[in-house]
């Protein structure tokens, strides 16, 4: 149990060895926070594009970089896979990609918290799980996170990194860096009763998905967020895509719509390849010239898909959204 999701993934990169100039592949299209510990550790991001099934890490842009990465002699010390706004990635194509070369994945279920894929629970994949319970998760503590592992070596290790590095001496000793990545017992105590309402969480934020795409599917120009055969999303944000030529209105024009109305809604996040602090990072698109995660946020907007909405404010929304698609 730690302070927050990043220092999760940070202390995931540190246990597998990721330092000075080593590379990571990412997923690109994700929250700033999945990429930042690779910078912490001084290795090089190469970011790898979502698939249209998804949304999330591409089997087939993977393999490229794989297959490249290799014949330079430069694998990655690591892969870090997101499952965005809860969606699960197509995690055993991937896995069996970096199985392949031996490469190490970290999950990034901080967005996916009680999700499932092929029957097991999102975060369970990769060689270690990445949750957040930030304010803005599925559930929350305020703020924290926590790294999961089959490897418990590896755990304990993460919390003794987390601990400041602190041996085991009366007079405090310490012969590398560490952080202050602890997350305190007051936190805890919240999350423990956070984790019982976890599943009716995940049902209410089902419904609100449902509830939109009842009333707003059939509209031209519009596409939801697909759910991948065989996995059931949490839906911790209900996003879809509106073509503006099939719509006559962009998700742009949405979403100053709704803001209007003072509510809030925000596009797809922006890739990391196409961030100003990534710029000149490699990246491999899902196909050569065809890169999903750019359409994505071209066209791809996040509706409100708070757990505790109302019908009414449901309503509200799809009153706005249906105007303006209409
Ligand atoms: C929220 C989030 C994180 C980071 O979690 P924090 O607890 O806020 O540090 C990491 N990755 C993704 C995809 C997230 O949405």
């Amino acid at each position: 149990m730690l302070s927050s999701g990043t220092a999760a993934i940070h202390l995931a990169l540190r246990q597998l060895g990721v330092g000075e100039g080593d590379v990571v592949f990412c997923s690109s299209l994700t929250f700033v926070a999945s990429a930042n510990p690779i910078l912490y550790q001084g290795a090089r991001p190469v970011f790898i594009d979502a698939e249209p099934a998804t949304w999330n890490m591409s089997p087939a842009a993977l393999a490229r970089a794989m297959r490249d990465a290799g014949e330079r002699g430069e694998l990655p010390k690591a892969v870090i896979v997101v499952n965005l706004y809860g969606q699960n990635a197509r995690m055993d194509a991937l896995m069996e990609i970096c199985r392949g070369y031996g490469v190490p994945v970290i999950e990034d279920a901080a967005e996916s918290l009680g999700s499932e894929y092929q029957g097991r629970k999102s975060g369970t994949f990769g060689d270690f799980g990445v949750f957040s319970f930030n304010g803005n998760k599925i559930i929350t503590t305020s703020g924290g996170g926590a790294l999961v592992s089959n490897d418990t070596e590896a755990l304990d290790r993460a919390r003794f990194l987390a601990t400041q590095a602190r041996e085991p001496a009366l007079h405090y000793e310490h012969s590398e860096v560490g952080y202050n990545y602890r997350m305190s017992n007051i936190v805890a105590g919240a999350g423990r009763g956070q984790l019982e309402v976890l599943d009716e969480r995940v049902e209410q934020r089902r419904a609100v998905f449902e509830r939109y795409y009842e009333a707003l599917s059939g509209l031209a120009g519009v596409a939801f967020m697909p759910e991948l055969e065989g996995s059931k999303s949490n839906r911790w944000l209900t996003a879809l895509t509106v073509d503006p030529e099939q719509a006559g209105v962009s998700h742009l024009d949405i979403i100053g719509a709704l803001g209007a109305e003072n509510i809030e809604a925000r596009p797809v996040w922006k890739p990391m390849h196409m961030q100003p602090l990534f710029e000149g990072v490699e990246y491999y698109s899902h196909e050569e010239g065809w890169s999903v995660s750019d359409e994505l946020f071209r066209c791809g907007l996040c509706l409100p898909s708070g757990s505790s909405m109302t019908e009414g404010e449901l309503d509200r929304v799809i009153g706005v959204v249906e105007e303006m698609l209409r």
